[in-house]
């Protein structure tokens, strides 16, 4: 028996609906390449297999790599999976995909933020991104009324949706709070075809820097004046907070500072 380590965030899925649910959203094809987080004890991985070309799968805890190497042993053999012993926050997708993939996964909470902000704005992105996260983590990248720095850097990327709540029923051992899966779908870079990635998430950083303030303080590496008469042309209410502004008011920002010459270009 494989005692589960909670620092690895190790809840292990157990209903088949629930794959089921995953895989549909997931929307796979037989050639597409699949790149999974976490394999777990491969109950994910082994639906995947039926489904995709290929499945990538990078494991953490080298007791499930010897597990997941037993239990796939004819899947290894005849490359249709390829099991790696590592850390996904350090993996270049770069080096072993040599083509368009699709990243599936249950993937441990405690790398959200950081996983899926590494990988959607890597130069080697996914084309789609399914996962099974946290359920306020994914009410928080969704809602449209209360942006956040996480939810502005995915959507700075991609078109995330809410696909259905998971019961904490549905793993073992059993998470305090319930999960969600997450579909990130249409990514590309686009967005930065005319504006400086950098420059942007550094805007709207210090915008967030203290919530409780107007976004107008925050940003006081720029005249107040002018400031003020950006926000005028875009529209945008002067006493208005960081969490209130949208994805698009926040490139109309950039781009009015871009040509002030405040930001980089
Ligand atoms: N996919 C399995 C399932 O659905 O039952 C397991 C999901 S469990 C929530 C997360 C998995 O990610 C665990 O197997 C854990 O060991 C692995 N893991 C944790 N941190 C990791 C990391 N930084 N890189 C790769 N895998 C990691």
């Amino acid at each position: 028996m494989i005692k589960a380590k909670k620092s690895l965030g190790q809840n292990f899925l157990k209903s088949n609906n629930i794959i089921n649910y995953i895989i549909k959203t997931a929307n796979l094809k037989a050639g597409d390449i699949v790149l999974e987080v976490g394999p777990g004890k491969g109950i994910l991985t082994e639906k995947l297999l039926e489904k995709a070309g290929k499945v990538i799968a990078i494991e953490k805890d080298h007791r499930l790599i010897d597990f997941l190497q037993k239990k796939f042993k004819d899947e290894i053999k005849n490359d249709k999976l390829k099991l790696i012993y590592g850390d996904i926050l350090e993996y270049k997708p770069e080096n072993s995909i040599k083509s368009t993939y699709k990243i599936v996964a249950n993937i441990p909470y405690y790398i959200t933020g950081q996983f899926l902000r590494r990988f959607l704005s890597s130069n080697f992105p996914p084309t789609t991104v399914v996962v099974m996260l946290q359920k306020e983590v994914a009410k928080r990248i969704t809602t449209t009324n209360k942006e956040s720095i996480l939810s502005l850097s995915i959507k700075a990327y991609g078109q995330p949706k809410y696909i259905a709540t998971v019961s904490a029923k549905n793993f073992s051992p059993q998470p305090k709070v319930d999960s969600a899966i997450l579909l990130i779908d249409n990514i590309s870079k686009d967005l930065f075809k005319n504006i400086d990635e950098q420059s942007f998430f550094q805007l709207i950083k210090t915008g967030f820097s203290s919530k409780r303030k107007m976004l107008i303080n925050n940003l006081s590496f720029v005249p107040k004046d002018e400031l003020e008469q950006i926000f005028k042309n875009i529209k945008i209410p002067l006493k208005i907070r960081a969490e209130n502004l949208s994805l698009k008011e926040w490139v109309g920002i950039t781009n009015s500072l871009k040509n002030k010459e405040v930001i980089h270009n």
